[in-house]
């Protein structure tokens, strides 16, 4: 009741369809379906991702025009370029450690808050659906290392050699200088974050990545940790992020820009100011991209990102569109 009434005090011009999320979000599900507002019938659903990532974006559609839920819509999308061997930004295929092993992080968070993750986990294949088991099948938020590998294999995954030749290979010339020196728009794309709003108006999201390429053995970014590479309430929006993920676990960056759609930004306007908080702290080296996208209970969208090149993909009855992202820097 206090959550109901917090919500409905600081929502801005929003007041009916956030009272009705709350209800949804209390379990009174069938009442708050009814009691969303037309325009958004006629948005829903809708599915958005980092990238150009069409073929996954195309398959997160599949599901949720048929009817199904934005959680298997996120976990069923993302998958597609965890699968994906030429994309050596994800899953298997991914650029390896300094070490050449693979680690992979995801996570992933449904209409509930409920939410699951996976910390750099390696040999396999598909860490956005050990997320979600993660997230369903155990009293735990987070598992890393050997154990999340432990308990993706106790679950029926299978163990899966990620390194493949290119990657391997790209390594190998890599060691020669051995400089970590993260690239912008590194093969234009990237993490994948991916939000999505079903026919009954919930909300879901996934994020899944192989982090920075030759990162230091163990090193986490921000795309496993909920509220920084992810973050979803279904009261209100949800938002996810691609780039250098220290600067975004700084400013617990999604997180904050669902915040400020709570206080009444738009999705363009909340990643334009989760943007300006982390160029705030580095005004002297911006030589770095970050790109937030995020999506409001109305279905509007929003993406904004600091160096150009970062475009998102929008899939809806509307069309599937990929979005270039406006720029702090503009050239
Ligand atoms: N955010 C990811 C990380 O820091 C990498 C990326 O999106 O490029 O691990």
């Amino acid at each position: 009741m206090q959550r109901r009434t917090f919500l409905k005090n600081s929502a801005t011009g929003t007041a009916g369809l956030v009272s009705s999320s709350v209800l949804a979000s209390c379990g009174e599900m069938d009442k708050s379906v009814k009691a969303l507002p037309q325009e958004m019938e006629n948005v829903r659903p809708i599915v958005i991702c980092t990238w150009d990532f069409h073929n996954a974006s195309a398959k997160a559609w599949e599901v949720l025009k048929d009817g199904g839920s934005s959680l298997d819509a996120v976990e069923m999308g993302v998958k597609v370029e965890e699968a994906d061997i030429e994309n050596q930004t994800v899953g298997v295929g991914g650029r390896p450690d300094r070490d050449g092993k693979v680690t992979l992080d995801a996570c992933i968070m449904d209409k509930n808050g409920n939410c699951g993750a996976v910390l750099c986990m390696q040999n396999i294949a598909h860490p956005i659906s050990v997320a979600r088991m993660v997230m369903e099948e155990t009293p735990h938020v987070m598992l890393a290392g050997k154990g999340a590998e432990q308990f993706a294999m106790e679950q029926g995954f299978n163990k899966t050699d990620l390194l493949t030749e290119k990657s391997k290979k790209e390594w190998m010339e890599w060691k020669k200088t051995s400089k970590y020196q993260p690239i912008i728009n590194i093969e234009n794309h990237d993490t994948i974050g991916m939000l999505a709003i079903d026919k009954n108006g919930d909300l879901a999201g996934a994020c899944t990545t192989s982090g920075m390429a030759y990162k230091l053995a163990g090193r986490v970014g921000d795309s496993p940790i909920i509220g920084a590479g992810l973050f979803v309430d279904n009261a209100v929006g949800a938002a996810t992020a691609t780039g250098v993920g220290e600067e975004v676990v700084r400013t617990v960056g999604s997180f904050l820009i669902v915040e400020l759609m709570r206080q009444g930004k738009s999705p363009q306007e909340a990643c334009e100011e989760g943007v300006k908080r982390i160029i705030e702290k580095n005004r002297n080296k911006l030589d770095f991209q970050i790109g937030f996208i995020a999506i409001n209970k109305k279905g509007e969208t929003g993406g904004y990102c600091i160096q150009p090149g970062f475009t998102y993909r929008t899939f809806s009855k509307a069309g599937h569109v990929n979005n270039p992202s406006d720029s702090y820097i503009t050239s």
